[in-house]
């Protein structure tokens, strides 16, 4: 028997890091040690008192039943003084607060909540693969903004066509950014959402890396500024403040309508999050913050042992104020696929070719510091020895 798949699978961008992973497998087959930097997936544990919360939490018969589809009281209760906090947003609880099972689920069902065949969803690139993929399902058209270096990766907004302005319906932004580690202005924000009034389109922030900044310049929240919350929701995330990504657990906040929209799509899909893991982010989030201030000094110690090594190669970076990203030129131009095999097969470390996150990240490469010094050191040491 043969079912034909949906026209939407097809649709779906080829995925390029087939090509890579065959390569990795291979390479570990020869015996050859792996070292990954390639995926944004911390290797630290999740912090302790965390754990034993969720440990008392799966305890309570409570929990075993249906989760609240929305979010236990609690949880949207501490994201909303968490905001409060960090941030100076106020938030109600109830109105402008989702749970997520993980941002990626927001993300990727928002559009169905708004985007009909024909709207355009402006998404940028390079940039995290679902956005775009999420536009798709939904029936949009994304249209690409190209975020490039010398705009210190932000988009530009005014090259974007009138025509398309007045079609579309909602634009994805992200900063800190992955993959380019590019951080937004509040310059930046401000004309966003003056478009986004004008134009009439949602704005999706998607917030997922402001605990991970460097030199202690405190990244934003796009709620911050004057007018976000009455055109835009910010997605957030447990996962990389908290080392949590396995635990799926994240939240949209902002606009009450779009909040509303998406909570409907929610509601008819899924039935929400564990509600141990949500007692366990709850404490997370109410917490002194002590354990988030301790992962900031292991990523800035990584990073500086990156970049100093990668000055030392003689490589072109954007240097990252934030995300656990380095956003590094291609040695010699090459493409980034290949660069990226290069690097694999002679040496056995696993970076990101930059075109795996839209055309425009082609001539780049992404490592993720996912690693220990000594690793980090090891892996400069390896790539001195690459022939380019
Ligand atoms: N947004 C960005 C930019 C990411 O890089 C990721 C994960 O890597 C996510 C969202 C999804 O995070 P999660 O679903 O774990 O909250």
């Amino acid at each position: 028997m043969h079912i034909k798949k949906a026209k939407r699978l097809s649709q779906l961008p080829p995925y390029l890091f087939a090509e890579i992973d065959r390569l990795k497998k291979e390479v570990q087959d020869s015996g050859k040690k792996i070292i990954s930097l390639g995926i944004g997936d911390p290797d630290l544990p999740t912090p302790e008192f965390i754990v034993t919360r969720a440990k008392t939490g799966v305890s309570n018969p409570a929990n075993h039943q249906y989760p609240s589809y929305r979010g236990i009281p609690a949880f949207r209760n501490a994201i909303s003084r968490w905001y409060k906090k960090r941030f100076n947003v106020t938030l109600n609880p109830e109105k402008e607060v989702v749970s997520l099972i993980g941002s990626k689920e927001g993300i990727a069902h928002i559009p169905l909540a708004f985007v009909e065949k024909g709207d355009v969803v402006l998404c940028p690139d390079p940039a995290y693969p679902v956005y775009k993929i999420s536009t798709i399902f939904a029936g949009g058209t994304p249209y690409i903004m190209p975020l490039l270096e010398k705009n210190k990766f932000l988009p530009d907004l005014t090259r974007i066509p009138k025509r398309i302005l007045r079609k579309t319906k909602l634009m994805f932004l992200n900063y800190p950014n992955n993959p380019t580690s590019a951080v937004a202005t509040e310059e930046f924000f401000k004309t966003a959402i003056e478009y986004a009034q004008k134009y009439n389109f949602a704005i999706c922030h998607d917030a997922a890396y402001t605990e991970l900044y460097y030199n202690d310049k405190i990244q934003p929240s796009f709620l911050e500024i004057p007018g976000a919350n009455e055109v835009g929701i910010e997605f957030h995330s447990l996962s990389k403040t908290y080392n949590m990504t396995g635990w799926r657990i994240g939240w949209a906040a902002g606009n009450p309508e779009i909040i509303e929209g998406l909570g409907r799509i929610k509601e008819n899909i899924d039935s929400g999050i564990f509600q141990a893991v949500q007692v366990a982010g709850t404490e997370a989030l109410l917490s002194n913050q002590d354990s988030v201030k301790e992962m900031r000094k292991i990523y800035q110690e990584r990073r500086d042992v990156l970049l100093d090594g990668l000055d030392e190669l003689g490589w072109n970076y954007f240097e990252p104020q934030a995300t656990f990203y380095v956003w590094a030129h291609s040695p010699k131009g090459l493409p980034s696929k290949e660069a990226a095999m290069k690097i694999l097969n002679s040496t056995g470390i696993v970076v990101t070719p930059g075109v795996g996150f839209g055309k425009y990240g082609e001539n780049y490469i992404r490592f993720a510091l996912t690693v220990d010094v000594p690793i980090i050191k090891e892996v400069i040491e390896k790539l001195k020895g690459v022939n380019f």
